[in-house]
């Protein structure tokens, strides 16, 4: 059994009653911030949570959310790498 598990770029930052909060898709899962930094704040604690660390991409430099040591492209690049070596992450 996977317990289900947030991927990256599902928490985005919005106004919500007067504040910011934290959405999930279209549900609220924090709110109640007082600025943009204390929300985003509150998504990178939620992507560490969820096991993932902003990593530079070895290929192209980018910043992207690795889900561990054995990742390490981005996701273009990762696409563009499997074209060369069938197999590669
Ligand atoms: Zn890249």
């Amino acid at each position: 059994m996977i317990a289900p598990r947030h991927t990256s770029g599902e928490y985005t930052v919005g106004r919500y009653q007067g504040a910011y909060a934290v959405f999930c898709g279209c549900e609220v899962i924090a709110r109640g911030y007082t600025s943009v930094a204390n929300a985003e704040a509150k998504v990178d604690a939620l992507h560490r949570q969820d096991g993932l660390t902003e990593r530079d991409c070895i290929r192209c430099g980018d910043e992207f959310m690795s889900e561990g040591a054995h990742h390490r492209m981005c996701a273009p690049c990762r696409a563009g790498a499997s074209d060369i070596f069938d197999g590669a992450v």
